[in-house]
């Protein structure tokens, strides 16, 4: 078993380890989608202090802008891109499809809410109405 200060000196270098990795993950590139023409373009990376990773090569990481502007013109990497824009259009009907999609369930869950609203009104008259006609059945009674 542990002692509490050996819990105390475990727990806190799990959390400098953890501290330690999160700072040292590598930024994930993402281009550009110009919203004009619809396609992705490289983008201006601003801080290497991480490193950065392109998807294209998931196995390198880059520190310094000059390579990462090398890395641009590699065949895989225009590859990548190539593929990334024959795909974007299908990415962005897909995005189309789906807010439509939402709009209209949003249409049919307020339809359901009034629905479900008008029907408590019925059911509190209902209740109302069965309430009085049985007071007045007791009072027939008497
Ligand atoms: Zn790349």
């Amino acid at each position: 078993m542990f002692t509490k200060h050996q819990q105390h000196k475990n727990i806190f270098s799990c959390y400098t380890k953890f501290a330690m990795e999160l700072s040292t993950t590598p930024d994930t590139y993402v281009p550009k989608m110009d919203t004009e023409s619809k396609t992705y373009m490289d983008q201006y990376v601003f801080n290497f202090e991480n490193g950065i990773v392109c998807p294209c090569t998931p196995m390198k990481t880059f520190y310094r802008r000059d390579s990462f502007h090398t890395h641009w013109k590699s065949a895989r990497h225009r590859k990548w891109l190539a593929y990334l824009n024959e795909n974007a259009h299908n990415y962005y009907r897909e995005t189309q499809e789906q807010q439509t999609t939402i709009k209209t369930q949003q249409q049919l869950l307020t339809e359901m809410e009034t629905q479900l609203k008008q029907k408590d009104v019925i059911i509190h008259y209902l209740e109302s109405q069965l309430r009085l006609s049985s007071s007045l059945d007791m009072t027939g009674l008497d």
